[in-house]
């Protein structure tokens, strides 16, 4: 029977670090995956660095500098984003998306979120119709009306079904296996037949195979506010194995990396956006010098409010115990406050007395931040819908960033008392 092609859009630090598992993964589950994963890279041309193990004084790879996927698919390390990194030898780099996603049932989405849009407009009509997708990006899509789910910008761009991977998981410590959990929200619409009957959209010519039968399915759909619509999506071959829970595990499970499956779209997606607002205030706190106390201060309002986002936006349908209980919610705070790229970066800016821009420029090597972004969306869309005074330490973190107030001043505003 047919096997699951698996593509891995975007290889940043955390792209690779994903692509890594899923590679592992395929190489030992041969009967539901092709082996070789396709990671599509934005091409760049780039230097070893002399801090990596590959750097070799005199050699024309640590020199000259080279197409960052020729240098990943020499060495099976992504030496920029990821270095020092051994990568399974069946994970290949590859500059063309769409070349890299061409026939592939599976596709993962990890790329700062800055760039998801662009990316599928490129990729429409390039894909399998029956691919299902993962993303794996911790960010919202906000503008001054309305606030989206990748996931689900994601799925609408391209007609088809996507999820969303998030949790406590900082990627050089997920690359070097050391132990973390994960949460994988997944929840498409039904694809039995009973409602209605499939009917072929390839009425005329000979009779197709059963693989090339492309048949799409009508059902009712719940999203993400609970809003109910028609949904049509078309089915995979039956030769191929149905995308659930057990497979989508068994592409992501690791020894060291380990999945729960759940089907709160919303609250793991939220969890992973909203969480690096708050990282960024806590960095702000600790760059004061002020201790642990109050960094669980702020980690403490800072769940409130996610929870609060959740469900003033995005229905009931939230479940609270996402944020309470999953990898995805309380988890993924605790770790991003303690030693996420966010918070380090908001810490750098006030020891330094220079803004965080400067820092994420002169630290992160080409790596990006993903709050600073999310706290002025969030912002904009907090205003327009006039809800700024029920999410104060969104909004203070914001105004911090703006240098409208300043981080002693975050205490009393997020009391509200400090207008
Ligand atoms: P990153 O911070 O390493 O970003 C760099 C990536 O952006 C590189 O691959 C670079 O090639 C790419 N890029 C730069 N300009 C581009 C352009 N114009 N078009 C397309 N790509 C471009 O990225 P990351 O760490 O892999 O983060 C991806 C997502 O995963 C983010 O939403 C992030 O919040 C999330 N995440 C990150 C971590 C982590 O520890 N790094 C952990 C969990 C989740
Ligand atoms: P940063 O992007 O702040 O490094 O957060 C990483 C993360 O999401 C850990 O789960």
């Amino acid at each position: 029977s047919k096997k699951h092609k698996v593509t891995v859009v975007g290889s940043g630090n955390w792209g690779s670090a994903i692509a890594k598992i899923v590679a592992e993964n395929t190489k030992e589950h041969p009967d539901l995956f092709e082996e070789e994963v396709q990671m599509w890279v934005f091409e760049e041309e780039t230097t070893v660095p002399k801090t990596s193990k590959h750097y070799h004084a005199g050699s024309k790879f640590s020199t000259q500098p080279h197409k960052l996927t020729k240098l990943i698919n020499h060495f099976h390390d992504n030496v920029k984003y990821l270095p020092d990194i051994a990568l399974p030898t069946n994970l290949i780099a590859n500059p063309s998306l769409q070349e890299s996603v061409h026939d592939s049932s599976i596709l993962i989405f990890n790329l700062p979120h800055q760039f998801i849009g662009g990316l599928c407009d490129q990729m429409k009509g390039h894909i399998l119709p029956y691919a299902r997708g993962i993303s794996c990006i911790k960010g919202v899509s906000v503008d001054s009306e309305d606030v989206r789910l990748f996931s689900e910008s994601i799925g609408d761009k391209l007609g088809i079904y996507c999820g969303a991977l998030s949790g406590a998981n900082i990627a050089n410590e997920v690359a070097q296996e050391k132990f973390s959990e994960t949460t994988i929200a997944y929840d498409p619409p039904p694809m039995d037949s009973r409602n209605p009957t499939p009917k072929a959209t390839t009425p005329q010519g000979p009779t197709p195979s059963s693989s090339q039968l492309d048949l799409s399915v009508i059902n009712e759909h719940k999203d993400s506010k609970g809003k109910t619509s028609k949904v049509k999506l078309i089915v995979p071959p039956s030769d191929l194995a149905p995308i659930d829970h057990d497979i989508i595990k068994t592409l992501f499970h690791r020894p060291y990396f380990h999945v729960q499956v759940v089907s709160d779209v919303a609250g793991v997606s939220l969890g992973g956006a909203l969480k690096n607002i708050v990282a960024i205030a806590t960095g702000f706190v600790a760059g004061l010098g002020w201790g642990d106390n109050a960094k669980a201060a702020v980690m403490r309002v800072g769940l409130l409010e996610m929870v609060k986002f959740g469900k003033m936006f995005f229905s009931n349908n939230v479940q609270t115990k996402t944020f309470t209980e999953e990898s995805a919610g309380v988890a993924d705070l605790i770790t991003s406050c303690s030693g996420g790229r966010n918070y380090r970066c908001a810490k750098m800016s006030v020891e330094r007395k220079v803004s965080i821009q400067e820092v994420e420029k002169e630290e992160l090597n080409g790596q990006m931040l993903q709050g600073t972004s999310t706290a002025g969306d969030v912002f904009h869309f907090l205003k327009a819908r006039g809800k700024e005074s029920e999410f104060p330490l969104f909004v203070g973190t914001y105004r911090i960033l703006q240098g409208e107030v300043s981080v002693e001043d975050l205490p009393d505003l997020m009391e509200g008392k400090k207008k």
